[in-house]
């Protein structure tokens, strides 16, 4: 594995005037006005700020206003306000906004790129997925939601005199509590569903990486979208949180399964809907028959993909005896070729840790596993040398249950390998565990690897890919089974989660009572004669 270390500024928020609070040491020093437009987008009247520091160098690059639970008050009396106007707003215009979002998001996207990387750490290429998710879902609903949301006819129950339409009506106001680990995508890709479904949104960054949402609700404001429709609080989740979710007529969460499960129940207190999506400890099968070139190149993205901090990436290999020896050999080799930095350019197969927290987790289960006898085929050590986060993409063989990262989330580049002699114990061995949000499998069977899937208890299974295929496939639900969460994003699900159908019938004629004089048992013989001409009729 080779090192680069050679940081390139670039974009238009390096090199201005620096916030007065800067630290000295720090390699980037973001432009102040560039951050006060950013942090100006906030609801923040605390007087304090925390800093958001760059895992680069781990030195602070700016610091933000902090919210109150009155602030978070605030934003839903302006989101409210902004709201009832915009469920007036027809869904042509709404998506014609999107739109210029998409366009926006492509134009807009070095500066978009050299943020995410600066606040995360992520290699460039892992921070390019974030605008093109968010360039595919402005478009994907853009493109779908008059039909989504448009009124439907359905069948009434006395045919041809019972009308029966049901409408799409906005739920109000969404929170949404958003994770570090892709902090543009993650803060935008389950608002934009809700604004196009005439919602407003109040969204909750995670602290660490409130500069790339920020500037994703700037997007939207030039984009078109009215400026207090979307709301920003910032502060600890477990600070604003429960404001957040007070004020909410449905909230959207996406990150570990320990906070999806207080958060759901606070919905349930309210009676509000919530989506979760949350943790796994994802499976990826190679069988014999699989291409193996072609699996060990997915596998190295599956596992290494963001540094591992990424909800479907692959923590479990499981490989079939016939290759396990040759498929190895060239997944380490691939492995050993990475080239690992932590810096602005392209050059990098895989960036650094978010922060010491992650560097801790990572290097605990590491430790534990190497302590109870696992064998390190690649990496294994931290790299204070590339940024003081840094962690080898690591492969380990040996891994036992008694290990932590054999049935934990370990979100970090940390993948384990193990043999199976046949398929069905190695489903049995995928479905292990509580968690169940995406796995992949490698084969040259199409039809038998799909067979295999419906076996799989995860909301998403890919084959002969690691996970791009059905995340980036926006026309199909995206979710996790068991502890791995609640509801979908994405597709017809994705945008119906933010609305309440409502049923409007319109009876012609007949009354639902007798008429004419008749009895009521003469109408409820009546009626019992119906129903079978019904059946016999073949209607549902
Ligand atoms: P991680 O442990 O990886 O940081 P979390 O699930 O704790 O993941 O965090 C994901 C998001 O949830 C962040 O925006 C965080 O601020 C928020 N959060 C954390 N605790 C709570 C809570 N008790 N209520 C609401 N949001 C929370």
């Amino acid at each position: 594995m080779s090192g680069s270390a050679n940081p390139q500024p670039g974009g238009p928020l390096l090199g201005g005037p620096a916030d007065p609070e800067h630290d000295p040491s720090a390699a980037y020093v973001l432009d102040r006005g560039y951050v006060d437009r950013l942090t100006s987008r906030l609801q923040a009247s605390s007087g304090r700020t925390f800093a958001v520091n760059s895992p680069i160098d781990g030195a602070p690059l700016a610091h933000i206003p902090a919210s109150t639970p009155a602030d978070v008050a605030e934003a839903y009396v302006r989101a409210r306000r902004a709201q009832a106007a915009w469920a007036r707003v027809p869904v042509e215009t709404r998506a014609a906004a999107m739109l210029r979002l998409h366009d926006l998001i492509l134009d807009r996207q070095a500066e978009i790129i050299d943020l995410i990387v600066l606040e995360s750490g992520k290699a460039r290429k892992h921070a390019f997925d974030e605008p093109l998710h968010i360039a595919l879902t402005a478009r994907y609903y853009a493109r779908t939601a008059e039909r989504f949301l448009g009124t439907e006819r359905r069948g009434g129950v006395v045919p041809g005199l019972t009308r029966v339409e049901v409408n799409q009506v906005p739920k109000g106001v969404v929170g949404i509590i958003s994770p570090w680990n892709y902090p543009f995508t993650m803060a935008l890709c389950d608002g934009l569903p809700a604004l196009l479904a005439g919602n407003a949104v109040v969204a909750k960054p995670d602290e660490q990486t409130m500069l790339s949402a920020l500037l994703g609700a700037r997007l939207l404001d030039e984009a078109g979208f009215p400026e207090d429709l979307w709301q920003v609080v910032a502060g600890p989740g477990p600070e604003i949180g429960p404001p957040l979710i007070e004020g909410a007529d449905y909230v959207c969460f996406t990150g570990s399964t320990a906070t999806g499960r207080v958060i759901a129940g606070q919905c349930a207190e309210r009676l509000i809907g919530c989506s979760l999506e949350l943790g796994g400890k994802n499976p990826l099968l190679v069988l014999r028959d699989a291409d193996l070139e072609r699996a060990a190149e997915g596998a190295v993205r599956a596992s290494f993909s963001n540094a591992g901090q990424l909800c479907v990436s692959t923590e479990r290999i499981f490989v079939a005896d016939q290759v396990y020896d040759r498929f190895v050999e060239r997944f380490v080799a691939r492995t050993e070729a990475m080239t690992l930095g932590a810096t602005l350019d392209w050059g990098n197969d895989m960036g650094t840790l978010v922060s010491q927290a992650q560097l801790d987790r990572v290097m605990a289960h590491i430790d534990d596993a190497v302590a109870h006898g696992a064998r390190v085929l690649a990496g294994g050590r931290a790299r204070p040398d590339l940024g003081p986060y840094y962690v080898e993409p690591t492969i380990l063989e040996g891994v036992t249950p008694e290990m932590a990262c054999f049935a934990h989330e370990t979100f970090g580049p940390v993948v384990s390998l193990y043999r199976f002699h046949d398929e069905a114990d190695a489903v049995a061995r995928a479905n292990e565990g509580d968690y169940g949000l995406n796995a992949a499998i490698f084969s040259h069977d199409g039809a038998r690897a799909r067979s295999l899937a419906r076996h799989i208890k995860c909301g998403s299974v890919n084959i002969n890919e690691a996970f791009a295929a059905s995340f980036a496939s926006l026309d199909a639900p995206m979710g996790g089974m068991r502890s791995s969460g609640l509801g979908r994003r994405q597709s017809r699900e994705g945008i119906l989660r933010y609305t309440e159908p409502q049923t409007v019938a319109t009876q012609r004629l007949l009354r639902f009572a007798p008429m004419l004089g008749m009895s009521e048992e003469a109408y409820a013989k009546l009626m019992t004669a119906n129903l079978r001409v019904m059946k016999r009729l073949g209607r549902a």
